[in-house]
């Protein structure tokens, strides 16, 4: 599948820079009969170099699945440059973030058809593209995120957000249409590890956004991932 990433890549290095995709070596490969899709940085628990994006496609002729997938778990890769310590993540907030990417670079991906190698095998394939994202867009469910009334909420939701994704269905597709409508700041969702609250015992739930826009990694987008974010006392 080297034209679907180098694809993929290509979008990936317009929006982010090429450093952001070259600063760790990282093994792509498809596992039909894993669990799910996963950007892989441990096994047994002890670290493994260099990580891997494992695919979780159930056939390599789905083309779409295939973006899909991978440009999820590539958004991983990209923000998990910007991590100092490595295994920290706040998981709802970051998968919203991957699966908004991952809808974003679907229809970008249709729309730009024609500069991927296999155009030239089937040319029409960008509108079904299209239609894949527009299906998973039109998915939705009521927001479980807005409805967190309080910090133990939010930990609740975080616990299940893999498992239960569509509960921040109306978040992800909002994210999705700030990206649409400013391109150019989604560069700087990779800044949000910068300013976690938590630690690695107790575990990161909260972004401190106040702290985020008064710095110099602010963008207009940092104001819609507030938006995300659960309010409570
Ligand atoms: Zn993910």
């Amino acid at each position: 599948m080297r034209q679907l990433i180098d694809f993929v890549c290509k979008l990936f290095i317009e929006i982010f820079g090429a450093g952001a995709l070259s600063k760790e070596q990282c093994i792509i490969y498809n596992d039909a009969s894993a669990n799910c899709p996963m950007l892989v940085r441990e096994c047994n628990h002890k670290l493994i170099h260099p990580i891997c994006i494992r695919l979780n496609c159930s056939d390599l002729s789905y083309w779409a699945q295939f973006i899909f997938q991978f440009s999820h778990e590539l958004t991983h890769y990209v923000i998990r440059q910007y991590k100092v310590d490595k295994s920290a993540i706040i998981k709802w907030f970051e998968e919203t973030i991957c699966e908004a990417m991952s809808l974003y670079i679907v229809k970008l991906a249709g729309e730009r058809w024609t500069e991927c190698e296999l155009a030239s095998v089937k040319s029409s394939f960008g509108n079904s593209l299209v239609e894949y994202y527009q299906n998973k867009y039109n998915t939705t469910a009521e927001s479980a995120l807005s409805n967190c009334k309080s910090l133990s909420d939010l930990k609740e939701l975080d616990q299940c957000c893999e498992s239960n994704r569509v509960a921040r269905s109306i978040e992800r597709n909002y994210l999705f249409d700030s990206f649409v409508s400013m391109p150019y700041s989604i560069q700087s969702l990779v800044y949000y590890p910068l300013f976690m609250r938590g630690d690695l015992s107790a575990g990161y739930y909260t972004v401190n956004f106040a702290d985020w826009t008064s710095s110099s990694n602010y963008s207009p987008l940092v104001d819609c991932l507030q938006n995300i974010q659960p309010k409570f006392a």
